[in-house]
C-alpha cells in the first residue's frame, strides 16, 4: 500500500500580471489518501480544488509557500514534474492540453515507459492498448492521432482515463472529469476508472464540483473543499447532502470564496 500525505499545505498562485503580488489559494490543507481509496473532493467554484492538483503535480505558476506533499514517505514538492508522474502521480487535466505530432500510442508508450522504468514489450503494448481501447469504445484510428489534436471534450475524457488504466498510477487526480459528458459517456468513463479501482493498485482523488459522477464512481471518503480548506470530512452521505442542499452550508459570509 502506498500513501499520499498532504500536511497544512499553503499554496500561492502568481497573477498574469506578474507585477502583482501572489494570492494565497490553499490557506492549510491536510489530506491522506492510500491506494484503495477514493476520495471525492468536491467543493464551490473558486474554492481551491484545482488548485491542489496543480500544486501536487507541480505546475510552475503554483507555488508551495508551506507545508508538506509525500507519497510513501517520499518528499513530492522537492521532486520535478517528470520524478512526479515517474513516482506513479497521474494528473488528468481539466483542460487537457494538445500535443501536435505526438500520435497517441506513441505518447502512450513513452509514458509507460517512464512510470515503469522500461519499455513494454511492442507486442504486448500493441495488445494491450487495442484492448484497453476496446473496452472504452474508442475508435482504434485514435492509436494515430496527435494527442487530444481535435479530441472532442468526450474523447478527451476517455483518452485520460485509457491513461489511467494503462499506466495505472499510484495516485490518480480526476479533475471534472464528469465535465462535458453526456449520460452514455459518463457511463463507459466511469467504468473505466472503476475498473482501475479495482486493480488497487493506486488511490484516486476524484475532483468534482456536481454529484452527479458519484452515482457511477462510489466514493469511500467524500471532502469538501471551501475557501482553500478542506472544511468538512465524511463518508458517502456527505455527498448525499450536498446533492439535497447544495453548498449553502459552506459559502455563508465568513466560509468566504
Ligand atoms: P476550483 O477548482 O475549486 O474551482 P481553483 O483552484 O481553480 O478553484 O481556484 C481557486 C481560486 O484561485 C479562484 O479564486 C481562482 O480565481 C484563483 N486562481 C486559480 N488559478 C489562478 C491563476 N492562475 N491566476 C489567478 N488566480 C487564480
Ligand atoms: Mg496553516
Ligand atoms: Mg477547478
Amino acid at each position: 500500500k502506498t500513501t499520499l500525505e498532504i500536511k497544512d499545505l499553503h499554496v500561492n498562485v502568481a497573477q498574469e500580471n506578474d507585477s502583482a503580488a501572489p494570492i494565497e489559494i490553499l490557506k492549510g490543507v491536510d489530506l491522506t489518501i492510500t491506494s484503495g481509496e477514493t476520495h471525492a473532493i468536491m467543493g464551490p467554484n473558486g474554492s481551491g480544488k484545482s488548485t491542489l492538483s496543480y500544486a501536487i503535480a507541480g505546475h510552475p505558476r503554483y507555488e508551495v509557500v508551506s507545508g508538506s506533499v509525500t507519497l510513501g514517505g517520499e518528499d513530492v514538492l522537492s521532486m520535478s514534474v517528470d520524478e512526479r508522474a515517474r513516482a506513479g502521480i497521474f494528473l488528468a487535466m481539466q483542460y487537457p492540453v494538445e500535443v501536435p505530432g505526438v500520435s497517441m500510442s506513441n505518447f502512450l508508450r513513452t509514458a509507460a515507459t517512464a512510470v515503469r522504468g522500461e519499455a513494454p514489450k511492442l507486442r504486448h503494448w500493441v495488445k494491450e492498448v487495442k484492448q484497453a481501447m476496446s473496452d472504452l469504445d474508442i475508435d482504434p484510428a485514435f492509436a494515430e492521432r496527435s494527442v487530444n489534436e481535435g479530441f472532442s471534450g468526450g474523447e478527451k475524457k476517455r483518452h485520460e482515463v485509457l491513461q489511467l488504466e494503462l499506466l495505472k498510477p499510484r495516485i490518480a487526480i480526476l479533475d471534472e472529469t464528469d465535465s462535458g459528458l453526456d449520460v452514455d459517456a459518463l457511463r463507459i468513463v466511469s467504468d473505466g476508472v472503476n475498473r482501475y479501482r479495482e486493480s488497487e493498485q493506486g488511490g484516486l482523488m476524484l475532483i468534482t464540483h456536481y454529484t452527479r459522477i458519484l452515482r457511477y464512481i462510489k466514493p469511500e471518503f467524500v471532502h469538501v473543499f471551501s475557501n482553500g480548506r478542506v472544511a468538512e470530512s465524511g463518508g458517502p452521505e456527505l455527498a448525499d447532502e450536498l446533492e439535497e442542499h447544495g453548498y449553502e452550508r459552506f459559502t455563508r459570509a465568513g466560509a468566504g470564496a
